[in-house]
């Protein structure tokens, strides 16, 4: 039993964003990898940012002890904690900066870990390998580092580790090792005991542990085994008898089932639930469940304020939430719904934001000071809270009657579109029929869409957009790029050729920027995973398209080659799932008017002469709900915005998709039910392992990607012609596509050049010379 005396405190938030509000990590990783400074150089890099990210959170109201989050990470949370655990890291006392670094990026003779998405967000941690017989070496001094340079500067913060079942349930299976990562659980757990003791030892009070696995729906186990385990470790970890700080158990990322019972059982001293508005409406009885089962003794930690999007808090609305948990008698304390690394870190940040806009925006400081207000509501009423609910309600109205929010006409054409399943006329088969006027040879090649971004190419976005050169300066530079790729693809004897996508920072930003209904921030950097950020747009209101967005530059691509040409466009769940979505509809709608959006943009690209049409859906598999009961109606609206845009293409337009990053067996029935004429996927990292689901349960072309785009590694042409005599096997040769994985933009020409060759040489010596599979008789 914990002995401390110290309370929890009043507000907190699950974390904090970590790479700096001008990217300070970032730059310091890089330069560290680069050799422009060294470990110790880095190492004070980091610590500046950590003093400054505790400074600020104390000056925007985090001023209790124990009421800020230590997450801090030199590359990842889950990274971290492995190696302070002892799952990852070797036997040794201390494990150096350049190991650390090793795991998470490889080197000549070492692969990194993998890397996976974390939850249904668009950060990626790294996953850990877990072998049979492993000791597991516990590593507190980073976290009491922590914990100490915190406290000389005046702040007494709260370590931070992911919990050991999460832990686990995110590990994968080390190769030829026969045991799975959680039959480990009890070994890792006292592991975690031996560093709870040490942090009581050395005065810290309280830790955070942090296990959203127990919100989730994994595969391979079911939520009941998974809350049991759960059980009985915390049993142990919250023992009466162990000697250890007080703990906060959180559970962000959505609502618990039985995990909810399992926990509450083990009577931790806080425990945190996700009360963000957004999941409430998918658990409607979760307060309800919360306030029957959670014991009156433990604290209960409410994610209130939403950590994952970027709106402004109802703050009476909230404040309703919290005034219900204690009327059931719970001692409440105000938190975020996650951690706030998904957000920006200001918009204070974004001076060229409309400022009514920016008004209805909350980053992570500002709902930070959400937070801090909602407690002081909580606890001294609302007038105690100052200007806060005043504001908080002006965003909430201003944002509803506002005309940037809502378009009368796009709203009528939406609500005119017959509900339920969209269906492009006429079938597949008929649609075949149509597209022999193609002309396309057997397994034509082709490739993604972007070929490699040339510093020029940067330096003509970044100049025009800085207003160096003009609009037909860019224009010329742009042109002159996309004749020299065009080009290039004829040298090379590739049959559908692309532009090279050499106008886009990025294939949602692009269209963020050309929509109606979108903001794009300056600053609003979000980590991806390490030193990468992305800086997503935010939808709104209701989305329309002003004019077309990609029509002159593949026309003027197309007006260049007698091959076809593909247009080239991101499809509505791709655009969703990287930008901040709209919390005052649903996402169906927003899904619905961004497909209708891009049906004019088919019909325009048509017009101008363009036959074939790739609409990227790369993200279809990462919106996917984390509980199963949810994944159908997910797939069901998703399908159908991907449809909308391809409803009312002709015949003989043939519709491409190209998908990528994840693991398809789940939901490779609703990349067949997308409809696109031709789908090509990420497949060659697997070795082509997807190959037998493909087989049974995809009907229309398909192009397996034949080589990893990932590294600078030119394939070689042998292997190229196994995997494609592989993929042969399984599918039927009028159906089979020949293309690599990816797009190709964050390659170089030479190796780009070197492996589009050795493709197209692999599919010609396939031609010739394997025996290939027909569906139907070949016509003579
Ligand atoms: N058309 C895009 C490209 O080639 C697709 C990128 C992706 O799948 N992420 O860059
Ligand atoms: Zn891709």
């Amino acid at each position: 039993m914990s002995e401390n005396t110290v309370t929890f405190p009043n507000a907190t938030i699950e974390g904090y964003p970590r790479i700096g509000p001008n990217r300070e990590l970032k730059k310091a990783l890089e330069s560290f990898w680069k050799g422009r400074i060294d470990a110790e150089e880095f190492r004070s890099a980091a610590r500046s940012l950590r003093l400054s990210n505790w400074a600020r959170l104390r000056e925007l109201g985090l001023t209790e002890d124990y009421s800020i989050p230590a997450d801090a990470a030199y590359y990842d949370h889950v990274l971290e904690t492995a190696v302070t655990v002892g799952l990852l890291g070797g036997a040794d006392e201390d494990v150096a900066l350049a190991d650390y670094f090793t795991l998470a990026r490889g080197n000549a003779d070492t692969a990194p870990l993998e890397m996976t998405k974390w939850f249904d967000t668009n950060y990626h941690y790294l996953v850990p390998e877990v072998g049979d017989d492993e000791e597991y070496r516990p590593r507190p001094q980073r976290l009491l580092e922590l914990f100490t340079e915190a406290k000389d500067a005046g702040n007494v913060v709260r370590p931070f580790l992911v919990g050991p079942v999460t832990l686990l349930a995110l590990s994968k299976q080390a190769e030829g090792a026969t045991t799975r990562p959680l039959d480990h659980l009890a070994k890792l757990t006292a592991s975690y005991a031996e560093i709870l003791e040490t942090l009581a030892d050395n005065g810290v009070e309280w830790v955070q542990i942090e296990e959203p696995a127990l919100v989730a729906d994994l595969t391979g186990i079911t939520d009941a085994e998974l809350a049991e385990l759960a059980k009985q470790t915390y049993a142990t970890l919250l023992a009466e008898d162990a000697v250890r700080p007080s703990v906060f158990l959180s559970t962000p990322y959505g609502s618990l089932n039985a995990g909810l019972e399992a926990l509450a059982a083990a009577r931790p001293e806080a425990l945190g639930v996700d009360l963000a508005p957004q999941t409430l409406k998918e658990a409607p009885d979760y307060l309800e469940r919360i306030a029957a089962t959670v014991d009156k003794n433990t604290r209960l930690v409410a994610g209130v304020i939403d950590g994952r999007n970027v709106w402004a808090a109802d703050l009476r609305e909230r404040l309703s939430v919290l005034e219900q948990l204690k009327n059931a008698g719970l001692t409440v304390t105000v938190s975020s719904s996650v951690s706030l690394l998904h957000v920006p870190h200001t918009v204070a940040n974004e001076p060229n934001l409309p400022v009514d806009v920016a008004g209805w925006l909350s980053f992570a400081d500002e709902k930070v000071g959400e937070a801090v207000s909602l407690s002081t509501a909580l606890n001294e009423g609302t007038v105690a809270a100052g200007e806060a609910f005043a504001r908080a309600d002006r965003a909430v109205r201003t944002r509803r009657e506002s005309a940037r929010v809502h378009n009368q006409a796009v709203q009528a054409r939406v609500a005119a579109l017959p509900d339920g399943e969209v269906k492009r006329q006429p079938s597949f088969d008929e649609r075949v029929e149509a597209q022999q006027s193609l002309n396309l040879p057997e397994l034509p090649t082709t490739t993604i869409g972007s070929f490699p971004q040339t510093d020029e190419v940067r330096k003509a976005r970044a100049d025009h957009k800085a207003g160096v050169i003009d609009d037909a300066a860019y224009v010329q530079a742009q042109k002159d790029e996309i004749a020299s790729v065009i080009e290039l693809q004829e040298s090379l004897g590739i049959d559908v050729l692309v532009h090279g996508e050499p106008e886009r920072n990025d294939m949602v930003q692009y269209f963020a920027e050309l929509l109606d209904g979108f903001v794009v921030t300056e600053n609003g950097w979000v980590q991806s995973y390490g030193s990468r950020c992305t800086r997503p747009p935010i939808i709104i209101g209701d989305v329309s398209r002003p004019q077309a967005m990609t029509v002159d530059w593949i026309a003027y691509a197309q007006s260049l080659s007698d091959k076809h040409v593909k247009g080239m466009l991101t499809g509505p769940v791709t655009i969703l799932a990287w930008s901040f979505v709209r919390d005052d509809v649903p996402l169906s709608v927003s899904a619905d008017q961004i497909g209708v959006a891009l049906a004019d943009e088919v019909a325009d690209l048509e017009e101008a002469g363009i036959k074939i049409i790739q609409i990227d859906e790369p993200a279809l598999r990462e919106l996917l709900p984390l509980r199963e009961e949810r994944r159908q109606e997910y797939l069901d609206w998703a399908v159908r915005g991907f449809r909308l845009v391809a409803a009312d293409a002709q015949p003989d337009t043939q519709i491409h998709t190209h998908l990528c990053y994840s693991e398809f067996g789940q939901i490779i029935e609703a990349i067949n039910d997308l409809d696109a004429d031709v789908t090509s996927i990420e497949a060659a990292r697997s070795r082509m392992e997807l190959l037998g689901d493909i087989e049974e349960k995809f009907t229309s072309g398909i192009g397996p990607g034949i080589y990893d785009i990932h590294s600078p590694r030119v394939p070689e042409v042998a292997e190229l012609i196994e995997l494609l005599t592989a993929a042969a096997q399984h599918v039927p040769a009028e159906r089979l596509w020949v293309n690599p994985d990816c797009g190709l933009k964050t390659r170089g020409y030479e190796e780009t050049e070197a492996s589009l060759r050795n493709m197209v040489l692999a599919r010609d010596h396939v031609l010739a010379n394997v025996e290939l599979k027909h569906t139907a008789p070949v016509r003579a």
